[in-house]
């Protein structure tokens, strides 16, 4: 039985192409979520021609609360995530994750809302010595239980670094980033068939994708954007402050990848 995992975020979203657009409180967030969704059932759809038996998919953005579950796909199953943690049914059943809506690490340039999980806070975040962002990021989760990410849609910035962290890897580029608040679209139906055909290739990648898996134990640094911030970071356990900014943890799990 073939089982996909899709992984969604909002900035890379096709049909997206202003930032102001995107807080829950803008007049255009209800727009954003309606794009999410057709962007999420192209890749649906996508996964189920290539022959995928079982596709799950998860809310990811801003700790969910996105997606509008009456327009989902019917045959996906969605992770409802009880204890709000990260993800919840993602394990070693799966053969493949995709990541739908996808945007670069922090410090990208022409990157549509580039950022590494918080825009204000988090300044540069590496594991041994390699900056990397959250596709990485989920990349190493899925990793966890072998899991190798197949596929990417984004901006092209996105897209890009996803191609230097994993290969073979299929990616649909939905806009380009103009700045970091501005992107130039493809248009939307063409976008959509560009995820649909990507995930539907994807799919044959299974068998030789090989899963994300940095060398353990990882070194991890974040570098925070004010020295106020990492005080609060670095009373975590296990972390040690190396400067006014930045913080050090070494870990070999790869679900705690969070200092
Ligand atoms: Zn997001």
């Amino acid at each position: 039985m073939v089982k996909i995992y899709i992984h969604t975020d909002l900035e890379g979203i096709s049909g997206i192409d202003t930032a102001e657009m995107v807080p829950r409180e803008s007049d255009r967030y209800q727009e954003c979520r309606e794009l999410l969704m057709h962007d999420l059932n192209a890749a649906i759809d996508g996964a189920f021609a290539g022959g995928a038996d079982h596709v799950t998919v998860l809310d990811s953005h801003g700790g969910g609360g996105n997606f509008i579950l009456e327009m989902l796909d019917p045959r996906a199953e969605n992770d409802t995530r009880p204890n709000r943690k990260w993800w919840a049914s993602l394990d070693e059943s799966y053969q493949g994750t995709f990541f739908i809506g996808a945007h670069a690490m922090a410090g990208t340039m022409n990157a549509f809302l580039d950022h590494t999980q918080s825009s204000i806070h988090w300044h540069n975040y590496s594991i041994n010595g390699r900056r990397v962002g959250e596709l990485a990021q989920w990349a190493l989760v899925a990793g966890n239980w072998g899991v190798p990410m197949l596929m990417v849609s984004g901006d092209e910035a996105a897209c890009v670094e996803a191609r230097q962290f994993f290969h073979p890897l299929e990616t649909a580029v939905v806009k380009r980033g103009i700045g970091r608040n501005r992107a130039e679209l493809v248009e939307v139906s063409e976008a959509r068939a560009r995820i649909r055909e990507a995930a539907r290739r994807a799919v044959a990648l299974i068998g030789q994708a090989r899963p994300y898996t940095p060398l353990k134990p990882m070194e991890i640094l974040l570098e925070l954007s004010r020295a106020d911030y990492c005080d609060d970071v670095a009373r975590h356990p296990g972390v040690e402050r190396l400067d006014a900014r930045t913080v050090r943890k070494v870990t070999s799990d790869p679900l705690d990848l969070f200092p």
